[in-house]
């Protein structure tokens, strides 16, 4: 993690990115949820604009002091799933592992924003329970590395997990979730690279990106050291009002993401977490983008729109469906096309 890191609303203030008059507000929402910004992330931000869409996604807001009824603390329902600490077994062929609850830079919708920033990571004991937990069960094909943000970890640390999980037989795939790249490009040094590379296994690295400023020239740079080492890339966004909520802003995401050679994977319904109802929309304006998207943008371009089903349930996809099945005569189907032109089809 780099040095320069701006951490709480003082530092914020000081870095001319938020005015003196919010400092007493904003240390309220600090008390409660982790502040840090790279100095990558500071460097996007337009302190002039107030709907800059970097600044919305990473400088804290009085608003995330106002709580829903049905926001949660957990709202995935990691907790339901953890068979032992470190470990979120909810799918029969995969696992989250994970590494550390610290982030590079603290996103104002986190939805682990009751864990990140705040509690300790695992101790050597508990990972050692985790991999065991890994080792004793042949269905487990894929672990996630996940926290937090793993590539926050010493090149030395994340070495030793992705060689210990490489040498479980069954183990087959090793996933990183990672915010880092894009947050602080410099990280990603051929080092690092090597030591998430699995020594025959599949390593895979899952970006999370919401805004396409955020795909920089070092960003770009840093996911291309990736690739060309011969790990893929997939990426995952969160739908946030004000940020990418509208189809030209999410189209050039996703456009920006192929051309980095990243294809993309997720887009996410905003997650339950307290005080995070500012960043969420509808779903029908989901649908509504992802039909846009479809209409315009190539098949490369084109992520699943998911909905982690609160209390633990996983992830559904959530639409828009093309395909409606007309009376209740056998395999006669109505579907729409990208204009939204409606044909039959015999099914
Ligand atoms: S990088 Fe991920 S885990 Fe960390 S604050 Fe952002 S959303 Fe949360």
């Amino acid at each position: 993690m780099t040095s320069n890191t701006l951490r709480g609303p003082a530092a914020l203030v000081g870095a001319g990115l938020v005015a003196a008059e919010r400092l007493a507000s904003l240390k309220h929402v600090a008390a409660r949820y982790a502040v840090a910004i790279t100095p990558a992330m500071a460097g996007l931000m337009d302190p002039d604009d107030p709907a800059d869409p970097i600044a919305r996604q990473f400088v804290p807001d009085p608003a995330e002091l106002e709580e829903r009824p049905e926001e949660r603390s957990d709202p995935i329902g990691d907790d339901a799933h953890a068979p032992v600490e470190g470990i979120v077994h909810r799918y029969p062929d995969r696992v989250l592992l994970k590494l550390t609850h610290v982030c590079a830079t603290y996103c104002r919708f986190c939805f682990r924003r009751e864990t990140v920033g705040r509690a300790s990571a695992p101790s050597r004991d508990a990972l050692d329970t985790a991999l065991a937990y890994i080792s004793g069960r042949p269905d487990i094909w894929e672990v996630i590395l996940s926290g937090g943000d793993p590539l926050v970890l010493s090149d030395r640390r994340l070495k030793n997990v992705v060689t210990r999980l490489a040498g479980i037989e069954h183990v087959k795939i090793i996933r990183l979730h990672t915010r880092v790249p894009v947050v602080d490009p410099a990280r990603i040094t051929p080092a690092l690279v090597r030591a998430v590379k699995a020594d025959r296994k599949a390593t895979y690295v899952v970006l999370h990106a919401n805004h396409p400023r955020e795909l920089t020239a070092a960003a770009r740079e840093a996911c291309g050291r990736f690739i060309d080492a011969g790990i893929p890339m997939l990426s995952q966004s969160v739908l946030l009002r004000g940020v990418n909520d509208d189809p030209a802003t999410l189209g050039e995401l996703m456009r920006a993401f192929v051309e980095c050679r990243i294809k993309p994977y997720y887009l996410h319904h905003a997650d339950l977490a307290r005080g995070t109802s500012h960043f969420r929309t509808t779903i029908a304006e989901g649908q509504s983008l992802m039909r846009a998207l479809r209409g315009r943008h190539s098949g490369l371009c084109q992520p699943a729109y998911v909905l982690d089903i609160p209390g633990g349930h996983g992830k559904s996809p959530i639409g828009p469906n093309y395909l409606v099945q007309q009376g209740k005569q056998r395999g006669r189907y109505r579907i729409e096309d990208f204009n939204g032109r409606h044909h039959s089809y015999p099914g």
